[in-house]
Protein backbone atom coordinates (compact mmCIF):
# COMPACT_ATOMS: atom_id res chain seq x y z
CA UNK A 1 0.00 0.00 0.00
CA UNK A 2 1.09 3.94 -0.70
CA UNK A 3 2.46 5.48 2.30
CA UNK A 4 0.75 8.48 3.74
CA UNK A 5 1.71 11.89 3.28
CA UNK A 6 1.21 14.47 6.37
CA UNK A 7 -1.85 16.06 3.90
CA UNK A 8 -3.93 14.35 1.71
CA UNK A 9 -3.35 16.76 -1.02
CA UNK A 10 -0.07 15.58 -1.09
CA UNK A 11 -1.18 12.01 -2.08
CA UNK A 12 -0.96 12.33 -5.50
CA UNK A 13 3.40 12.16 -5.32
CA UNK A 14 2.34 8.19 -4.55
CA UNK A 15 1.52 8.30 -8.52
CA UNK A 16 5.06 9.65 -9.13
CA UNK A 17 6.67 6.87 -7.19
CA UNK A 18 7.38 9.59 -4.33
CA UNK A 19 6.81 8.36 -0.68
CA UNK A 20 6.84 11.06 2.28
CA UNK A 21 10.66 9.30 2.93
CA UNK A 22 12.79 9.16 -0.35
CA UNK A 23 16.46 7.90 -1.15
CA UNK A 24 18.38 10.46 -3.38
CA UNK A 25 20.44 8.52 -5.71
CA UNK A 26 20.01 6.09 -8.14
CA UNK A 27 23.87 4.93 -8.15
CA UNK A 28 23.70 1.53 -10.14
CA UNK A 29 19.97 1.05 -10.68
CA UNK A 30 19.31 0.95 -6.80
CA UNK A 31 18.09 3.97 -5.20
CA UNK A 32 20.27 4.78 -1.99
CA UNK A 33 21.40 7.92 0.04
CA UNK A 34 23.74 7.96 2.99
CA UNK A 35 24.45 11.79 3.39
CA UNK A 36 21.83 14.15 5.18
CA UNK A 37 18.39 14.38 5.27
CA UNK A 38 16.76 17.67 3.81
CA UNK A 39 12.80 18.39 4.15
CA UNK A 40 11.42 19.35 1.13
CA UNK A 41 8.95 22.44 1.91
CA UNK A 42 5.91 23.88 0.39
CA UNK A 43 6.65 27.83 -0.34
CA UNK A 44 3.27 28.43 0.06
CA UNK A 45 2.99 28.13 3.94
CA UNK A 46 6.26 26.63 4.76
CA UNK A 47 5.48 23.29 5.57
CA UNK A 48 7.29 20.07 5.13
CA UNK A 49 5.85 17.94 2.32
CA UNK A 50 8.36 15.23 2.39
CA UNK A 51 11.94 14.15 3.01
CA UNK A 52 14.81 13.20 1.29
CA UNK A 53 17.98 11.44 1.99
CA UNK A 54 20.86 13.04 -0.57
CA UNK A 55 24.01 11.26 -1.86
CA UNK A 56 27.01 11.02 0.66
CA UNK A 57 30.70 11.20 -1.47
CA UNK A 58 30.57 7.54 -1.06
CA UNK A 59 27.73 7.03 -2.76
CA UNK A 60 28.61 9.53 -5.09
CA UNK A 61 31.42 7.38 -6.07
CA UNK A 62 29.89 4.39 -6.79
CA UNK A 63 27.05 6.43 -8.78
CA UNK A 64 29.93 7.72 -11.35
CA UNK A 65 31.68 4.33 -10.94
CA UNK A 66 28.35 2.65 -12.64
CA UNK A 67 27.76 5.65 -15.37
CA UNK A 68 31.48 5.05 -16.55
CA UNK A 69 30.56 1.50 -17.49
CA UNK A 70 26.89 2.20 -18.78
CA UNK A 71 28.69 4.42 -20.86
CA UNK A 72 30.70 2.41 -22.46
CA UNK A 73 27.51 0.66 -24.01
CA UNK A 74 25.63 3.71 -24.48
CA UNK A 75 28.36 5.34 -26.56
CA UNK A 76 28.70 2.57 -28.81
CA UNK A 77 24.49 2.28 -29.00
CA UNK A 78 23.47 3.41 -32.64
CA UNK A 79 22.61 7.44 -32.09
CA UNK A 80 19.13 6.99 -34.15
CA UNK A 81 18.71 4.03 -31.07
CA UNK A 82 19.60 6.45 -28.82
CA UNK A 83 16.96 8.40 -30.09
CA UNK A 84 14.29 6.08 -29.79
CA UNK A 85 14.94 5.77 -25.94
CA UNK A 86 14.82 9.47 -25.77
CA UNK A 87 11.44 9.29 -27.86
CA UNK A 88 9.77 7.02 -25.03
CA UNK A 89 11.23 9.16 -21.91
CA UNK A 90 8.74 11.98 -23.92
CA UNK A 91 6.20 9.81 -23.66
CA UNK A 92 6.82 8.73 -20.03
CA UNK A 93 6.87 12.25 -19.48
CA UNK A 94 3.53 12.53 -21.07
CA UNK A 95 1.47 10.72 -19.50
CA UNK A 96 2.47 11.98 -16.11
CA UNK A 97 2.47 15.72 -17.07
CA UNK A 98 -0.19 17.01 -15.36
CA UNK A 99 1.15 15.40 -12.31
CA UNK A 100 4.86 16.48 -12.60
CA UNK A 101 3.63 19.98 -13.44
CA UNK A 102 2.09 20.22 -9.97
CA UNK A 103 5.05 18.72 -8.30
CA UNK A 104 6.94 21.43 -9.80
CA UNK A 105 4.36 24.05 -8.33
CA UNK A 106 3.83 22.64 -5.05
CA UNK A 107 7.76 22.53 -4.48
CA UNK A 108 9.31 25.59 -6.85
CA UNK A 109 6.30 27.21 -6.49
CA UNK A 110 5.55 28.88 -9.67
CA UNK A 111 2.26 28.98 -11.05
CA UNK A 112 0.47 25.88 -12.25
CA UNK A 113 1.00 26.67 -16.17
CA UNK A 114 4.02 27.63 -15.56
CA UNK A 115 4.97 23.94 -13.43
CA UNK A 116 3.10 22.40 -16.40
CA UNK A 117 5.20 24.33 -19.07
CA UNK A 118 8.38 23.09 -17.59
CA UNK A 119 7.53 19.29 -18.16
CA UNK A 120 5.85 20.27 -21.38
CA UNK A 121 9.27 21.71 -21.86
CA UNK A 122 11.53 18.65 -21.25
CA UNK A 123 8.88 16.60 -23.74
CA UNK A 124 9.18 19.44 -26.56
CA UNK A 125 13.48 18.68 -26.02
CA UNK A 126 12.89 14.96 -26.05
CA UNK A 127 10.99 15.51 -29.64
CA UNK A 128 13.27 17.76 -31.09
CA UNK A 129 16.21 15.76 -30.21
CA UNK A 130 14.61 12.16 -31.35
CA UNK A 131 15.09 14.28 -35.25
CA UNK A 132 18.68 15.41 -34.29
CA UNK A 133 19.70 11.95 -33.14
CA UNK A 134 19.50 11.32 -37.02
CA UNK A 135 21.34 14.62 -37.80
CA UNK A 136 24.54 14.84 -35.67
CA UNK A 137 26.31 15.09 -38.89
CA UNK A 138 30.22 15.48 -39.74
CA UNK A 139 31.51 17.47 -42.61
CA UNK A 140 34.08 16.46 -45.79
CA UNK A 141 36.36 19.24 -46.23
CA UNK A 142 38.53 19.71 -49.71
CA UNK A 143 42.20 18.05 -48.64
CA UNK A 144 45.27 20.29 -50.32
CA UNK A 145 46.83 17.06 -50.87
CA UNK A 146 46.02 14.80 -53.88
CA UNK A 147 44.67 11.52 -52.53
CA UNK A 148 43.62 12.64 -48.98
CA UNK A 149 40.35 13.18 -47.61
CA UNK A 150 39.40 15.58 -44.87
CA UNK A 151 36.18 15.11 -42.87
CA UNK A 152 35.04 15.77 -39.35
CA UNK A 153 33.78 13.52 -37.17
CA UNK A 154 31.54 13.98 -33.82
CA UNK A 155 31.99 11.61 -30.90
CA UNK A 156 30.58 11.35 -27.98
CA UNK A 157 32.13 13.11 -24.60
CA UNK A 158 31.52 10.32 -22.12
CA UNK A 159 30.16 11.54 -18.88
CA UNK A 160 28.05 14.78 -18.67
CA UNK A 161 27.44 16.26 -15.78
CA UNK A 162 24.29 18.92 -15.07
CA UNK A 163 23.81 20.89 -12.37
CA UNK A 164 20.75 23.33 -11.91
CA UNK A 165 19.50 25.88 -10.09
CA UNK A 166 16.41 25.74 -8.14
CA UNK A 167 14.12 27.98 -10.53
CA UNK A 168 13.79 25.65 -13.78
CA UNK A 169 13.79 22.83 -11.40
CA UNK A 170 12.89 20.27 -14.39
CA UNK A 171 13.39 22.32 -17.80
CA UNK A 172 17.11 22.62 -17.64
CA UNK A 173 17.80 19.32 -17.01
CA UNK A 174 15.75 18.88 -20.09
CA UNK A 175 17.74 21.52 -22.35
CA UNK A 176 20.70 19.28 -21.53
CA UNK A 177 20.03 15.60 -20.46
CA UNK A 178 17.97 15.12 -24.15
CA UNK A 179 20.67 16.71 -25.97
CA UNK A 180 23.54 14.86 -24.24
CA UNK A 181 22.03 11.82 -24.07
CA UNK A 182 21.34 11.28 -27.88
CA UNK A 183 24.55 12.66 -28.36
CA UNK A 184 25.97 9.04 -26.75
CA UNK A 185 26.47 10.98 -23.27
CA UNK A 186 25.59 9.43 -20.09
CA UNK A 187 23.83 12.38 -17.41
CA UNK A 188 25.33 12.77 -13.99
CA UNK A 189 22.04 15.31 -12.53
CA UNK A 190 22.12 17.23 -9.29
CA UNK A 191 19.44 19.53 -9.08
CA UNK A 192 18.79 22.27 -6.33
CA UNK A 193 18.72 20.69 -2.34
CA UNK A 194 15.36 22.56 -2.25
CA UNK A 195 13.91 20.64 -5.27
CA UNK A 196 14.83 17.25 -4.56
CA UNK A 197 11.33 15.73 -5.00
CA UNK A 198 11.13 16.77 -8.39
CA UNK A 199 15.29 15.02 -9.21
CA UNK A 200 13.77 12.00 -7.62
CA UNK A 201 10.54 11.81 -9.56
CA UNK A 202 12.07 12.66 -12.87
CA UNK A 203 14.63 10.14 -12.25
CA UNK A 204 12.29 7.44 -11.55
CA UNK A 205 10.14 7.54 -15.01
CA UNK A 206 13.31 8.18 -16.92
CA UNK A 207 15.27 5.31 -15.11
CA UNK A 208 12.14 2.98 -15.96
CA UNK A 209 12.22 3.62 -19.63
CA UNK A 210 15.97 2.67 -19.70
CA UNK A 211 15.06 -0.61 -17.47
CA UNK A 212 12.41 -1.91 -19.82
CA UNK A 213 14.57 -1.10 -23.11
CA UNK A 214 17.43 -3.42 -21.37
CA UNK A 215 19.77 -0.44 -21.09
CA UNK A 216 21.40 0.43 -17.04
CA UNK A 217 19.71 2.75 -15.69
CA UNK A 218 23.19 4.40 -14.58
CA UNK A 219 23.09 6.20 -18.10
CA UNK A 220 21.07 8.69 -16.23
CA UNK A 221 22.16 8.99 -12.64
CA UNK A 222 20.69 11.63 -10.65
CA UNK A 223 22.55 12.59 -7.37
CA UNK A 224 20.76 14.78 -4.48
CA UNK A 225 22.70 17.07 -2.88
CA UNK A 226 24.37 20.62 -2.30
CA UNK A 227 27.62 22.08 -2.82
CA UNK A 228 29.49 19.42 -1.61
CA UNK A 229 28.46 17.05 -4.40
CA UNK A 230 28.21 20.07 -6.79
CA UNK A 231 31.83 20.78 -6.38
CA UNK A 232 32.71 16.98 -6.56
CA UNK A 233 31.13 17.19 -10.12
CA UNK A 234 33.46 19.82 -11.12
CA UNK A 235 36.12 18.44 -9.79
CA UNK A 236 36.02 14.66 -11.33
CA UNK A 237 37.89 14.28 -14.31
CA UNK A 238 35.84 11.38 -15.57
CA UNK A 239 33.26 14.35 -16.19
CA UNK A 240 34.51 15.69 -19.31
CA UNK A 241 31.50 18.21 -19.71
CA UNK A 242 29.75 20.14 -16.94
CA UNK A 243 26.63 21.91 -17.83
CA UNK A 244 26.33 24.75 -14.96
CA UNK A 245 22.93 26.45 -14.13
CA UNK A 246 22.77 28.98 -11.39
CA UNK A 247 24.41 32.39 -10.32
CA UNK A 248 27.33 34.40 -11.55
CA UNK A 249 29.22 33.87 -8.09
CA UNK A 250 29.22 30.23 -8.13
CA UNK A 251 29.47 29.47 -11.77
CA UNK A 252 32.51 31.67 -11.48
CA UNK A 253 34.09 28.90 -9.04
CA UNK A 254 32.79 25.83 -11.22
CA UNK A 255 34.14 27.14 -14.42
CA UNK A 256 37.70 27.88 -12.65
CA UNK A 257 37.69 24.32 -10.99
CA UNK A 258 36.48 22.96 -14.41
CA UNK A 259 39.14 24.89 -16.04
CA UNK A 260 41.69 23.88 -13.71
CA UNK A 261 41.65 20.12 -14.66
CA UNK A 262 41.03 21.19 -18.24
CA UNK A 263 37.48 20.12 -18.37
CA UNK A 264 34.63 21.77 -20.55
CA UNK A 265 32.18 24.24 -18.92
CA UNK A 266 28.65 25.38 -19.82
CA UNK A 267 28.10 28.12 -18.06
CA UNK A 268 23.92 29.59 -17.91
CA UNK A 269 24.45 32.19 -15.44
CA UNK A 270 22.53 35.03 -13.99
CA UNK A 271 20.98 37.72 -15.94
CA UNK A 272 19.92 41.48 -15.43
CA UNK A 273 17.55 42.26 -18.60
CA UNK A 274 16.10 45.04 -19.65
CA UNK A 275 13.03 45.73 -21.84
CA UNK A 276 13.23 49.18 -23.96
CA UNK A 277 9.65 50.50 -25.06
CA UNK A 278 10.03 53.37 -27.89
CA UNK A 279 7.45 56.08 -28.37
CA UNK A 280 6.60 54.52 -31.24
CA UNK A 281 5.60 51.14 -29.91
CA UNK A 282 2.09 49.16 -29.38
CA UNK A 283 1.96 50.70 -25.60
CA UNK A 284 -0.98 47.53 -24.85
CA UNK A 285 1.64 44.76 -26.49
CA UNK A 286 4.38 46.25 -24.23
CA UNK A 287 2.28 46.72 -20.64
CA UNK A 288 0.72 43.07 -21.69
CA UNK A 289 4.87 41.86 -21.79
CA UNK A 290 6.39 43.78 -18.93
CA UNK A 291 3.50 42.55 -16.58
CA UNK A 292 4.66 38.72 -17.35
CA UNK A 293 7.98 39.48 -17.38
CA UNK A 294 8.53 41.08 -14.32
CA UNK A 295 6.23 39.31 -11.91
CA UNK A 296 5.81 35.62 -13.91
CA UNK A 297 7.63 33.33 -11.60
CA UNK A 298 7.87 36.10 -9.00
CA UNK A 299 10.41 37.19 -10.33
CA UNK A 300 12.57 34.76 -10.52
CA UNK A 301 13.65 33.32 -14.08
CA UNK A 302 17.09 34.01 -15.53
CA UNK A 303 15.30 36.32 -17.92
CA UNK A 304 13.07 38.25 -16.25
CA UNK A 305 13.07 41.91 -16.88
CA UNK A 306 14.14 43.69 -14.23
CA UNK A 307 15.07 46.83 -15.52
CA UNK A 308 12.18 49.01 -17.89
CA UNK A 309 13.74 51.39 -20.40
CA UNK A 310 11.06 54.29 -21.04
CA UNK A 311 11.55 56.69 -23.58
CA UNK A 312 10.48 60.08 -21.99
CA UNK A 313 7.59 60.60 -24.24
CA UNK A 314 5.64 57.77 -23.57
CA UNK A 315 6.89 57.11 -19.70
CA UNK A 316 4.40 58.34 -17.45
CA UNK A 317 1.65 57.16 -19.59
CA UNK A 318 2.99 53.19 -19.39
CA UNK A 319 3.92 53.80 -15.85
CA UNK A 320 0.35 54.79 -14.78
CA UNK A 321 -0.71 51.53 -16.82
CA UNK A 322 1.72 49.05 -15.63
CA UNK A 323 0.95 50.44 -11.61
CA UNK A 324 -2.45 50.45 -12.69
CA UNK A 325 -1.92 46.32 -14.21
CA UNK A 326 -0.13 45.29 -11.16
CA UNK A 327 -2.64 46.20 -8.69
CA UNK A 328 -4.96 43.53 -10.45
CA UNK A 329 -2.12 40.49 -10.41
CA UNK A 330 -3.98 38.10 -7.73
CA UNK A 331 -1.35 36.36 -5.39
CA UNK A 332 -1.88 33.31 -3.30
CA UNK A 333 -1.66 29.49 -3.68
CA UNK A 334 0.26 28.78 -6.82
CA UNK A 335 -2.07 25.78 -7.63
CA UNK A 336 -5.05 27.73 -7.61
CA UNK A 337 -6.30 28.59 -10.62
CA UNK A 338 -6.84 32.47 -10.11
CA UNK A 339 -3.38 33.04 -8.91
CA UNK A 340 -0.60 35.32 -11.27
CA UNK A 341 2.20 35.68 -8.85
CA UNK A 342 3.11 32.42 -6.03
CA UNK A 343 5.45 33.21 -3.08
CA UNK A 344 9.40 33.21 -3.17
CA UNK A 345 10.76 29.58 -3.15
CA UNK A 346 12.46 29.77 -0.05
CA UNK A 347 12.19 31.95 3.62
CA UNK A 348 15.82 33.41 3.03
CA UNK A 349 14.44 34.50 -0.77
CA UNK A 350 11.79 36.57 0.86
CA UNK A 351 14.23 38.26 3.67
CA UNK A 352 16.03 39.24 0.47
CA UNK A 353 13.78 40.82 -1.18
CA UNK A 354 13.46 42.96 2.13
CA UNK A 355 16.87 43.66 2.26
CA UNK A 356 16.70 44.56 -1.00
CA UNK A 357 14.09 47.19 -0.30
CA UNK A 358 16.13 48.79 2.33
CA UNK A 359 18.97 49.23 -0.20
CA UNK A 360 16.40 50.24 -3.01
CA UNK A 361 15.71 53.45 -0.40
CA UNK A 362 18.97 53.80 1.03
CA UNK A 363 19.84 54.05 -2.60
CA UNK A 364 17.42 57.02 -3.79
CA UNK A 365 14.83 54.70 -5.40
CA UNK A 366 11.28 56.17 -5.10
CA UNK A 367 8.52 52.90 -4.94
CA UNK A 368 5.72 53.20 -7.14
CA UNK A 369 3.66 50.65 -6.08
CA UNK A 370 4.21 47.33 -3.32
CA UNK A 371 7.85 47.22 -1.87
CA UNK A 372 6.99 44.76 1.01
CA UNK A 373 5.87 41.64 2.47
CA UNK A 374 2.74 39.77 3.05
CA UNK A 375 2.21 38.63 7.01
CA UNK A 376 1.37 34.93 6.19
CA UNK A 377 3.11 31.78 6.89
CA UNK A 378 4.13 31.45 2.99
CA UNK A 379 7.02 33.49 1.24
CA UNK A 380 4.81 35.92 -0.55
CA UNK A 381 5.72 39.49 -1.18
CA UNK A 382 4.26 42.30 -3.31
CA UNK A 383 5.09 42.85 -7.18
CA UNK A 384 7.07 45.88 -6.91
CA UNK A 385 7.67 48.97 -9.55
CA UNK A 386 10.80 51.46 -8.64
CA UNK A 387 11.72 54.86 -9.99
CA UNK A 388 15.77 54.83 -9.72
CA UNK A 389 18.63 56.63 -11.22
CA UNK A 390 20.57 53.89 -13.40
CA UNK A 391 23.65 54.68 -11.93
CA UNK A 392 22.41 53.02 -8.07
CA UNK A 393 24.33 50.39 -8.02
CA UNK A 394 21.34 47.91 -6.77
CA UNK A 395 20.35 48.17 -10.42
CA UNK A 396 23.06 46.45 -11.89
CA UNK A 397 22.79 43.46 -9.73
CA UNK A 398 20.29 40.68 -9.95
CA UNK A 399 17.59 40.59 -7.23
CA UNK A 400 15.89 37.57 -7.59
CA UNK A 401 12.45 38.94 -6.74
CA UNK A 402 9.36 40.46 -8.36
CA UNK A 403 11.07 43.99 -8.55
CA UNK A 404 11.22 46.18 -11.61
CA UNK A 405 13.62 49.24 -11.79
CA UNK A 406 11.92 52.01 -14.00
CA UNK A 407 14.38 54.44 -16.18
CA UNK A 408 13.87 57.10 -18.68
CA UNK A 409 15.92 57.70 -21.90
CA UNK A 410 15.54 60.18 -24.58
CA UNK A 411 17.27 58.22 -27.62
CA UNK A 412 17.55 54.77 -29.40
CA UNK A 413 21.66 55.04 -28.35
CA UNK A 414 20.86 56.12 -25.19
CA UNK A 415 18.20 53.00 -24.02
CA UNK A 416 20.89 50.59 -25.80
CA UNK A 417 23.52 52.42 -23.66
CA UNK A 418 21.67 51.16 -20.63
CA UNK A 419 20.61 48.36 -21.53
CA UNK A 420 24.41 47.22 -21.97
CA UNK A 421 25.55 49.09 -19.21
CA UNK A 422 25.41 46.22 -16.47
CA UNK A 423 27.77 43.10 -16.58
CA UNK A 424 25.10 40.71 -16.91
CA UNK A 425 24.17 39.82 -20.68
CA UNK A 426 20.95 37.25 -21.06
CA UNK A 427 17.72 38.52 -22.44
CA UNK A 428 17.06 41.76 -23.63
CA UNK A 429 13.79 43.42 -25.63
CA UNK A 430 12.76 46.47 -27.55
CA UNK A 431 8.97 47.61 -28.34
CA UNK A 432 9.27 49.57 -31.46
CA UNK A 433 7.33 49.64 -34.58
CA UNK A 434 10.27 51.20 -36.37
CA UNK A 435 12.12 48.87 -39.01
CA UNK A 436 15.23 50.91 -38.50
CA UNK A 437 14.97 50.59 -34.45
CA UNK A 438 14.41 46.99 -34.94
CA UNK A 439 17.41 46.67 -37.21
CA UNK A 440 19.83 48.34 -35.28
CA UNK A 441 19.09 46.52 -32.25
CA UNK A 442 20.00 43.36 -33.82
CA UNK A 443 22.81 44.45 -35.26
CA UNK A 444 26.89 44.98 -34.16
CA UNK A 445 26.00 48.41 -32.45
CA UNK A 446 22.77 46.60 -30.58
CA UNK A 447 21.95 44.71 -27.72
CA UNK A 448 25.02 43.00 -26.38
CA UNK A 449 22.60 39.85 -25.07
CA UNK A 450 22.73 36.67 -26.08
CA UNK A 451 18.58 36.60 -26.28
CA UNK A 452 17.63 39.60 -27.95
CA UNK A 453 13.70 40.12 -28.90
CA UNK A 454 11.17 42.31 -30.68
CA UNK A 455 8.04 43.00 -29.60
CA UNK A 456 7.76 40.32 -27.01
CA UNK A 457 8.77 39.62 -23.22
CA UNK A 458 12.82 39.27 -22.27
CA UNK A 459 11.31 35.21 -20.65
CA UNK A 460 9.61 32.45 -22.67
CA UNK A 461 12.39 31.46 -24.89
CA UNK A 462 11.32 28.49 -27.47
CA UNK A 463 13.39 25.27 -27.57
CA UNK A 464 14.41 25.93 -31.34
CA UNK A 465 16.79 28.34 -30.52
CA UNK A 466 20.16 27.83 -28.72
CA UNK A 467 19.31 29.45 -25.74
CA UNK A 468 21.90 31.34 -23.25
CA UNK A 469 23.73 34.61 -22.56
CA UNK A 470 27.37 36.43 -22.69
CA UNK A 471 29.05 38.15 -20.31
CA UNK A 472 28.80 37.17 -16.51
CA UNK A 473 25.94 35.48 -17.99
CA UNK A 474 28.40 32.69 -18.77
CA UNK A 475 28.58 32.32 -22.63
CA UNK A 476 26.82 28.97 -22.85
CA UNK A 477 24.19 28.18 -25.55
CA UNK A 478 21.61 25.20 -24.53
CA UNK A 479 19.13 23.76 -26.13
CA UNK A 480 18.32 24.25 -29.85
CA UNK A 481 20.14 25.05 -32.90
CA UNK A 482 24.04 23.92 -33.02
CA UNK A 483 23.99 23.30 -29.39
CA UNK A 484 24.43 20.14 -29.55
CA UNK A 485 28.19 20.40 -30.57
CA UNK A 486 29.17 21.03 -27.32
CA UNK A 487 27.94 17.79 -25.85
CA UNK A 488 30.35 16.29 -28.27
CA UNK A 489 33.90 15.69 -28.90
CA UNK A 490 34.94 16.64 -32.95
CA UNK A 491 37.17 14.46 -34.77
CA UNK A 492 39.25 16.21 -37.85
CA UNK A 493 40.20 13.19 -39.73
CA UNK A 494 42.75 13.29 -42.40
CA UNK A 495 43.02 9.90 -44.71
CA UNK A 496 45.88 8.77 -47.12
CA UNK A 497 44.17 6.55 -49.89
CA UNK A 498 47.86 6.99 -51.88
CA UNK A 499 51.09 5.80 -51.65
CA UNK A 500 52.63 9.16 -51.73
CA UNK A 501 53.32 11.43 -48.82
CA UNK A 502 52.75 15.06 -50.23
CA UNK A 503 52.55 17.44 -47.02
CA UNK A 504 50.21 20.10 -46.16
CA UNK A 505 52.02 23.40 -47.16
CA UNK A 506 53.95 22.38 -49.93
CA UNK A 507 56.74 20.82 -47.72
CA UNK A 508 59.43 18.78 -49.09
CA UNK A 509 61.13 16.74 -46.20
CA UNK A 510 63.77 15.46 -48.56
CA UNK A 511 63.14 11.89 -47.09
CA UNK A 512 62.37 8.80 -49.17
CA UNK A 513 62.00 5.39 -46.99
CA UNK A 514 62.51 2.61 -49.61
P1 LIG B 1 22.97 28.81 -7.10
O1 LIG B 1 24.16 29.29 -7.84
O2 LIG B 1 22.87 29.11 -5.66
O3 LIG B 1 22.88 27.20 -7.21
C1 LIG B 1 22.85 26.54 -8.44
C2 LIG B 1 23.30 25.11 -8.26
O4 LIG B 1 24.68 25.10 -7.88
C3 LIG B 1 22.58 24.33 -7.17
O5 LIG B 1 22.34 23.03 -7.61
C4 LIG B 1 23.57 24.36 -6.02
O6 LIG B 1 23.40 23.29 -5.11
C5 LIG B 1 24.87 24.23 -6.77
N1 LIG B 1 26.07 24.68 -6.04
C6 LIG B 1 26.17 25.53 -4.99
N2 LIG B 1 27.48 25.70 -4.64
C7 LIG B 1 28.21 24.96 -5.50
C8 LIG B 1 29.60 24.73 -5.68
N3 LIG B 1 30.51 25.32 -4.89
N4 LIG B 1 30.01 23.92 -6.67
C9 LIG B 1 29.12 23.35 -7.52
N5 LIG B 1 27.77 23.51 -7.39
C10 LIG B 1 27.32 24.31 -6.40
O7 LIG B 1 21.70 29.34 -7.91
P2 LIG B 1 20.16 29.27 -7.51
O8 LIG B 1 19.89 30.23 -6.42
O9 LIG B 1 19.74 27.85 -7.34
O10 LIG B 1 19.47 29.76 -8.88
C11 LIG B 1 19.23 31.09 -9.20
C12 LIG B 1 20.30 31.63 -10.13
O11 LIG B 1 20.41 30.82 -11.30
C13 LIG B 1 19.98 33.02 -10.64
O12 LIG B 1 21.13 33.80 -10.65
C14 LIG B 1 19.48 32.77 -12.07
O13 LIG B 1 19.61 33.88 -12.93
C15 LIG B 1 20.35 31.63 -12.47
N6 LIG B 1 19.77 30.89 -13.58
C16 LIG B 1 20.29 31.06 -14.83
C17 LIG B 1 19.72 30.42 -15.92
C18 LIG B 1 20.25 30.65 -17.30
O14 LIG B 1 19.87 29.89 -18.19
N7 LIG B 1 21.10 31.62 -17.54
C19 LIG B 1 18.62 29.58 -15.74
C20 LIG B 1 18.12 29.39 -14.45
C21 LIG B 1 18.71 30.07 -13.38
Amino acid sequence: MAAAFARREYDFLNELGLQPHNLGCNGNGVWKGNGNTVTSVNPANNQPIATVVEASIEDYEDSIKACGEASKMWMQTPAPKRGEIVRQIGEALRSKLELLGRLVSLEMGKILPEGIGEVQEIIDMCDYAVGLSRQLNGSIIPSERPNHMMMEVWNPLGIVGVITAFNFPAAVLGWNACIALVCGNCVVWKGAPTTPLISVATTKLIAEVFERNGFPSAIFTCICGGAEIGQAIAEDTRIPLVSFTGSTKVGQIVQRTVHARFGKCLLELSGNNAIIVMDDADLALAVSSVLFAAVGTAGQRCTTCRRLLLHEKIHQQVIERLVDAYKQVKIGDPLNKDTLLGPLHTKTSKTNFEKGIQMIKSQGGHILTGGSVIEHEGNFVQPTIVEISGDAPIVKEELFAPVLYVLKFQTLEDAIELNNSVSQGLSSSIFTRSPEAIFKWIGPCGSDCGIVNVNIPTNGAEIGGAFGGEKATGGGREAGSDSWKQYMRRATCTINYGRELPLAQGINFGFQSN
